[in-house]
């Protein structure tokens, strides 16, 4: 409890600013955290402040350096992922910049999956090429080509996504995260599509885990926010690293991801099965040609046996951009919106949104094609969401 800086005898002014606040220390515990929408901390010893600003202390004094709903965050996230740190990020691109840049430098090279976020492989082939920083884009699913790049080009970081957007492909992490262990690379996993119920990489060989908690972690569609799970001494580095660029989140925003993940075992599940139940109405269905779903193909069995999370991407057997088109025009339930893990079901359209930088040629070799899109299936009831694919598709061939 600090001091009380407006007793009765100050002016009006004095107590309009001050009375009411920094109560929370008066004895009372709320159930659920509250927001600290303050930017600085007050210390009666300045000797207080003087440690916690030389990190010797535990404490805050500043939010760009840390907020009480952040460290709520970190600490849910840290514990979910099996990590001993985690720092808490404005967004998930915030996050995987972060962790990237606290490994490398001009001469660094990263090898990296091809089959990831489309603004993730621009971070590396624009953001990072600028800094002298050379990234290698590799099939991850083919894991001699992993071997030869790591080989050949001695990267300081390896990067792949747990779950790949938008083809669902899940490469082989404890092969990949040994070879760049020996090799002395930093493996650094976007682990957003699975979330932790699904898979904790750190317990295969991987050094860094990112998450847009935008998408599961969240999981309302009401947020944008990232965090980066880790060991204690590169949650430090990547803590001071912020310090200086400044991409944390708002304290309402730490709040509502807090809130977010209280239910994350109960959305995941849920989506999971609904997505089973979709994807195999979709593989049965004779207007789709394809189906890729992590359910219905081997992944390694360090994943979640029951639960095979809710992305779905398939491809309407034949169709151009003007049926895709029609048919997220035509679907009333679910919404053709961009982002992931939401409550709601969201479906989309990679090559105007998510690959939207990738040329048709780059499209067809990574296998997206001109009929794919991809779903995020919610925990709305199964059967109204496949009523209403139906009712999309029946207007998209008509
Ligand atoms: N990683 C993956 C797999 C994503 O799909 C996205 C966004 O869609 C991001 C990272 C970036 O997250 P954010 O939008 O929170 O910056």
């Amino acid at each position: 409890m600090v001091k009380d800086r407006a007793g009765a005898a100050r002016g009006f002014a004095s107590r309009a600013v001050h009375v009411g606040e920094r109560a929370s220390n008066s004895g009372f515990v709320s159930t659920a955290s509250p927001i600290y929408p303050t930017t600085s901390f007050v210390y009666d010893e300045l000797s207080d402040m003087d440690a916690v600003f030389g990190n010797e202390q535990p404490g805050f004094v500043y939010t760009r350096y840390g907020n009480p709903n952040f460290t709520a965050v970190e600490q849910a996230v840290a514990s979910l992922e099996g990590a001993e740190g985690a720092v808490a990020f404005s967004s998930g691109m915030a996050a995987l910049h972060a962790a990237i840049l606290n490994q490398v430098q001009t001469g660094s090279r990263i090898v990296a999956a091809k089959d990831i976020y489309g603004a993730t492989s621009a971070l590396f082939t624009n953001l990072f090429a600028t800094l002298g920083v050379k990234t290698d884009l590799v099939d991850f699913m083919n894991i001699d080509a992993v071997a030869t790049a790591i080989k050949e080009t001695k990267p300081r970081v390896v990067f792949f996504e747990t779950v790949s957007n938008p083809l669902l492909r899940v490469p082989d992490m404890p092969a990949i995260a040994e070879l760049a262990n020996k090799a002395r690379a930093t493996v650094v996993v976007d682990n957003t599509f699975a979330s932790p119920m699904l898979v904790n990489p750190i317990r295969f060989g991987v050094n860094t885990v990112v998450h847009s908690t935008t998408k599961y972690l969240s999981g309302h569609g009401d947020v944008t926010g990232g965090v980066i799970a880790t060991d204690e001494e590169r949650a430090f580095e990547i803590r001071e690293l912020t310090k200086l660029t400044g991409a944390v989140p708002g304290p309402f925003e730490a709040w509502l991801t807090l809130r977010g993940i209280k239910t994350l075992p109960l959305r995941v599940r849920q989506q999971s099965v609904n997505a089973a139940k979709v994807a195999a109405w979709l593989a049965a269905d004779s207007r789709i040609s394809v189906v890729h779903f992590p359910g219905h193909v081997r992944t390694p069995n360090i994943y979640n046996s029951e639960l095979r999370g809710g992305m779905i991407a398939f491809e309407i057997a034949g169709a151009t951009r003007k049926h895709v088109f029609q048919f997220l025009e035509s679907i009333r339930l679910c919404l053709p919106a961009v982002s992931l893990g939401d409550v709601y079901s969201l479906v989309l359209y990679p090559p105007i949104s998510t690959h939207r930088g990738l040329t048709p040629a780059e499209l067809d070799s990574l296998g997206i094609s001109e009929g794919l899109v991809r779903m995020s299936v919610g925990i709305e009831d199964a059967e109204d969401i496949i009523a209403d694919l139906d009712c999309g598709l029946a207007a998209a061939i008509a």
